[in-house]
């Protein structure tokens, strides 16, 4: 499936429901916030070297299904942000990936993540 797919799912779920009139953009961007940060509480205390341990090597299944669980909260959010304020997520992703090559050129900044700045 597809992005415009799994978005057009999430537009069924909410329609479904009936939540689209609970729900406004600005209530889908504070549940992609609060989702981010239950996602970034599951590093809270891991060093980057335990972490490769536990995750990439399947040491620890457990933290890997909730962080693939907290990275599908996040994405649910975001696909309903794309919904609820009429935009295509594809287009605007593939959109910023385009502006992001453009920005980092793969020959000036291969290796070195010192020249991207924060925030952006
Ligand atoms: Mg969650």
């Amino acid at each position: 499936m597809d992005t415009k797919g799994l978005q057009e799912k999430v537009k069924n779920f909410i329609d479904e429901r009936d939540w689209r009139k609970l729900q406004t953009t600005k209530d889908q961007a504070i549940s992609a916030s609060v989702e981010a940060n239950e996602l970034l509480e599951l590093f809270q205390w891991e060093t980057g070297k335990n972490l490769d341990d536990k995750i990439l090597n399947g040491k620890d299944p457990l933290l890997f299904k909730k962080i693939k669980n907290e990275t599908a909260d996040v994405f649910f959010s975001c696909l309903a942000i794309a919904d609820q304020a009429g935009f295509d997520m594809e287009e605007a992703f593939l959109s910023k990936l385009e502006e992001l090559e453009k920005r980092y050129d793969k020959h000036k900044v291969k290796g070195d993540s010192s020249k991207i700045p924060s925030g952006e």
